[in-house]
């Protein structure tokens, strides 16, 4: 299983399924991008070959930000309802996670009694717990760090905002993800692999971490809202 994210000024679609098929190696059951543009974010994804869902994307859709998943099921079986991205009800957050919730079902008992969940994923409670933050009232980074503070388990997440095309918000905890950086664009991956094709400079991420990433810059903070300076190192592999 594995992540991708792009921000920047060229064919986002294009670079998540190279970057996809990038961590085909990695094992998984189903696929998925979305990704952002005027029009708003547009949800592709598939059970089955990251073929499947390359024949499932309209060629057509341009935009210049996404985030890409391949799954491993652990909670819900393989299928395209549970296929990430996973979207939050009001449909303007959208997110990819790699990993396990251990305390999902106690955070859905505790917070989301009134939530119609649309997948059996252990994911989807980070979405909508993320957008119920929101409905009281916290911007959406706010609400992304204090949803980060109530999990327990692994993760390596990417989180879309429909209403902002500026930005990817990306977390880490015991799951691999690494941030690549460019020239009018940086990228998200699990592994450097999936985006040697644009860059080889890469940002490790610590454990509980999150980075607010846009085309122009990589901000990294702790869980405290305190920013991490890093510099990022060259990716010595064979594209
Ligand atoms: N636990 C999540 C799920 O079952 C993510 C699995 C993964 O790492 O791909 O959907």
């Amino acid at each position: 299983c594995g992540i991708v994210g792009y921000i920047g000024l060229n064919d986002a679609k294009e670079i998540l399924l190279k970057g996809l098929e990038k961590l085909e190696y990695r094992g998984y059951d189903s696929s998925g991008i979305a990704v952002r543009n005027e029009a708003g974010v547009t949800i592709f994804k598939e059970k089955g070959r990251i073929a499947d869902l390359r024949a499932a994307v309209d060629e057509n859709t341009m935009a210049h930000t996404g985030i890409g998943h391949t799954r491993w099921a652990t909670h819900g079986v393989p299928s395209r309802e549970n296929a990430h991205p996973h979207q939050s009800n009001s449909g303007r957050l959208t997110l990819v996670h790699n990993g396990v919730i251990e305390n999902y079902a106690i955070l859905k008992r505790e917070y989301l009694k009134d939530v119609a969940f649309k997948s059996e994923t252990d994911t989807e409670v980070i979405v909508q717990l993320i957008e119920k933050f929101v409905n009281e009232g916290m911007e959406v980074e706010e609400a992304f760090r204090q949803t980060l503070t109530l999990l327990e388990g692994s993760y390596a997440i990417a989180l879309l905002d429909a209403e902002n095309d500026e930005t990817i918000l990306v977390a880490k905890n015991k799951s691999p993800l690494l941030i690549g950086v460019g020239k009018d664009f940086n990228v998200v991956a699990s592994d450097a692999m999936a985006m040697l094709q644009v860059t080889d400079q890469f940002l490790e991420l610590m454990d509980k971490e999150m980075v607010i990433v846009t085309n122009e810059e990589v901000t990294i903070k702790n869980l405290s809202n305190e920013e991490v300076m890093r510099a990022p190192y060259t990716a010595e592999l064979d594209a």
